[in-house]
């Protein structure tokens, strides 16, 4: 039986930096942190876009803005001061038409409400910044976004695996996955750890915090949490180059699509050693870690996902998903890829069109943990913490959770400590 006093499940970015900071709170306890893998943050924390978002899409009454300032600074701060590779790249959001050059006066007012610097520029200042912004007519303003940066996501967990060797009160569990809750009593909560590859060993802890991301939902319904919602997990895909191109200075979105569709655009953005990363596209996966048409194939998974998809296509009150869903599907061609990224900048512009798709690979994919609300059949937006005195749940933790961990691991401490859970 291994006893701690705080057992946190999951080691994603998330997992990782609430360990670490449960570890600086509440110093003269026992902490355990349990990964199923073999290593920490080998699943989306290291499977996304990297990017330090600067917190200006978000409506201001949500979690998300409330959190994502403050992550931008932090995690800045963070990976200037433990030598993670940050590349200040900053961002523009090119308007492609005459309604989404409008929008972005709205999107400047919501960043204004939430305090993120922001500046419309026209078009002449902007590509003095970033040459390569694609114009579409030389009336439409940029938006752009100073403080939005990109970061070494392998780096970062890395930084955070090593940060907490040096915790005192710290025990990381690789190789160990959480399978089964055995009690939970009042003074404690009892359950088995499947110690890989096949050794079953029990756990007792006095409090237990759910971060297992894409599992986050089944492991919080045991807990009699996460009632009405379901994870349906979306596939984002990447193209990387693989020959030289000209390279950006900042990273290139979209205007975001109009309040309710579930899906961003594709966009540009840079790794910290110059790679261009075009996308993400968004498809529905139909188990939780389904990086291809083989890898952790789960069957109940697999049933439970694909009556969801198929029930909410066909559904009337879904239409709007199903719109969604045939726009995306369109995207998951390479060509149609790199035809969107060109919409957004001009750096592909001298390579010849038969032979853009020989410039760019598959890059990793990674896997959104999206929340969905079964009875009210909508998708939720923000993150969502369910808790009592015996488990804390982070559900729904997807974009932008990566920037946000550092104030998040802060906030649900805050909550800890307030509540007197521990
Ligand atoms: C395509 C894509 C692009 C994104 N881009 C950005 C971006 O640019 N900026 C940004 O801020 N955010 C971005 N995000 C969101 C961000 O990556 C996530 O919010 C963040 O990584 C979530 O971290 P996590 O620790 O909760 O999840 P994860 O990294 O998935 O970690 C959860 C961990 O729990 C472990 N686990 C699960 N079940 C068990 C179990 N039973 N026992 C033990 N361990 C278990 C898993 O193995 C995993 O390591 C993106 C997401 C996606 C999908």
């Amino acid at each position: 039986m291994i006893s701690l006093d705080i057992a946190v499940i999951g080691g994603g970015v998330v997992g990782g930096m609430l360990t670490r900071t449960l570890s600086t709170r509440f110093p003269n306890h026992k902490i355990g942190l349990f990964e199923k893998e073999s290593g920490l943050g080998l699943h989306t924390s290291t499977r996304n876009s990297a990017v330090l978002h600067a917190g200006f899409y978000y409506a201001s009454n949500t979690v998300k803005a409330s959190l994502c300032k403050d992550g931008n600074k932090t995690l800045t701060q963070y990976c200037l001061d433990h030598k993670v590779n940050i590349r200040k790249t900053g961002k523009f959001l090119v308007a492609r038409n005459a309604a989404e050059n409008e929008r972005l006066s709205q999107i400047k007012k919501q960043g204004d409400i939430n305090g993120v610097e922001l500046e419309l520029m026209e078009v002449d200042k902007a590509l003095k910044i970033e040459k390569y912004l694609k114009v579409h007519d030389k009336n439409f303003q940029f938006l752009y976004s100073p403080t939005t940066s990109v970061a070494d996501n392998k780096g970062l967990m890395k930084s955070i695996h090593e940060d907490l060797k040096q915790c005192q009160n710290v025990q990381v569990f690789t190789n160990h996955k959480y399978t089964e809750l055995i009690q939970n009593k009042d003074q404690s909560t009892q359950f088995n750890v499947l110690k890989m590859p096949n050794q079953k060993q029990m756990v007792s802890c006095k409090y237990f915090i759910n971060a297992g991301g894409l599992y986050a939902d089944v492991i919080a319904k045991q807990f009699n949490y996460c009632k009405n919602y379901v994870i349906w997990p979306f596939k984002g895909s990447y193209l990387i180059n693989n020959r030289q191109i000209p390279e950006a200075n900042a990273i290139i979105y979209p205007v975001p699509p109009l309040a309710g569709n579930y899906f961003l655009g594709i966009h540009t953005t840079l790794t910290t050693d110059g790679h261009l990363k075009i996308g993400p596209s968004i498809f529905p996966a139909l188990w939780r870690e389904q990086y291809n048409w083989k890898d952790n194939f789960v069957f109940p998974e697999f049933s439970q996902i694909l009556s969801l998809n198929v029930k909410n296509v066909i559904s009337k009150d879904m239409k709007f998903y199903a719109q969604s869903l045939i726009n995306e599907l369109k995207k998951i061609n390479k060509t149609y890829m790199i035809k969107e990224a060109k919409k957004l900048t001009t750096q592909l512009d001298q390579i010849p069109e038969n032979k853009l798709h020989e410039y760019f690979d598959r890059g990793k994919p990674g896997i959104r943990s999206q929340l969905f609300d079964i009875e009210k059949r909508k998708m939720e937006q923000d993150f969502i913490f369910e808790h009592d005195k015996n488990s804390f749940h982070l559900l729904n933790v997807a974009s932008p959770g990566w920037t946000c961990s550092i104030p998040m691991s802060e906030y649900i401490c805050d909550i800890i400590q307030k509540n007197n859970y521990i």
